[in-house]
């Protein structure tokens, strides 16, 4: 996660031209700017300074979890224990050992109540501690109920997504139309395809739009986790499990293909049909990986 922009893969057989999106992690909902909420903002006079200073910084990266370096932890409003963050939550309670009916996800934007790491007060979401001060996350969204410490992930609140995201606000745009952030850099040569983010990964059948790793778009526009479609590289296949279509340019491919195919004959009963042994090129688009039905 984090890292920004096209990223054109390890050297393959051939050249591919598909994109990284850098999804990024979220967080949850509802619409609303977190401007106001940026640390580091407030207007402190000179005499409180060092004071301010000292809470923002007291136990700055010293508290968390394995998914988030925060100060606080959350009251899960589900089953009203305390976890230190979401994941936390879902992963103890999605646990294979727990009953199935009792397996469940944190309803995250009605999280209401956190507890500080330092003093172990429980209060409202809020930014700073009501009893000590401190400074529970130095990157926070109070839509998202979004603390992190961390914040060369450069967060940001996306309204359009509803969620925080992770790689910098200056990096990425929403396209209304997908439904999701993508980088500037697809900002006009991605194929747009309506609410291409809201569907599973075609791979491993992961909610795409709250994945915490990067997916990409693909020539067609449909979207698939980055990992996923490295797997499908390395098991040769190279088109869209949705469509078909190529996911990389295989012009060069086909080339091969056509020279291949030019040189062996088939048999003459299967002469003037559609069907080679070496393979089967599509009428429509010249390509060998859509096949028509
Ligand atoms: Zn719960
Ligand atoms: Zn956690
Ligand atoms: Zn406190
Ligand atoms: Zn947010
Ligand atoms: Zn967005
Ligand atoms: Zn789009
Ligand atoms: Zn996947
Ligand atoms: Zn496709």
């Amino acid at each position: 996660m984090g890292e920004v922009a096209v990223m054109h893969s390890e050297p393959l057989q051939f050249e591919c031209n598909d994109i990284n999106v850098n999804m990024t992690e979220k967080e949850v909902y509802p619409p609303e700017s977190n401007v106001e909420h940026l640390p580091g903002e407030e207007s402190s006079q000179s005499t409180d300074h060092k004071n301010i200073n000292d809470l923002q910084e007291r136990g700055y990266m010293e508290y968390g979890c394995q998914h988030y370096r925060r100060r606080c932890r959350i009251r899960a409003p589900c089953c009203n224990e305390i976890f230190d963050c979401r994941h936390c939550h879902n992963e103890a309670k999605n646990d294979i050992n727990i009953d199935q009916k009792h397996r469940h996800d944190i309803p995250r934007h009605q999280v209401k109540q956190v507890i500080c790491s330092l003093c172990g007060t429980e209060q409202e979401v809020q930014q700073n501690c009501i009893n000590c001060g401190v400074c529970m996350g130095k990157y926070f969204c109070g839509t998202c109920k979004l603390f992190d410490d961390d914040i060369s992930k450069q967060q940001y609140h996306c309204s359009g997504c509803g969620i925080c995201r992770t790689g910098g606000s200056e990096n990425f745009f929403h396209c209304y139309k997908c439904g999701c952030c993508y980088s500037t850099l697809l900002k006009n040569s991605h194929p747009c395809v309506e609410g291409a983010m809201h569907h599973d990964c075609p791979v491993c059948f992961e909610y795409l739009f709250e994945s915490r790793n990067d997916v990409t778009v693909m020539p067609c526009g449909h979207t698939i986790h980055k990992s996923c479609l490295n797997e499908m590289r390395e098991h040769f296949q190279y088109s869209c499990p949705l469509c078909l279509k190529s996911v990389c340019d295989m012009s060069k491919v086909w080339e091969k293909f056509d020279i291949e195919i030019a040189a062996t004959p088939m048999p003459e009963q299967y002469q003037n049909k559609m069907f080679h042994f070496v393979a089967q090129k599509c009428p429509n688009c010249k390509s060998y990986n859509t096949r028509q039905t």
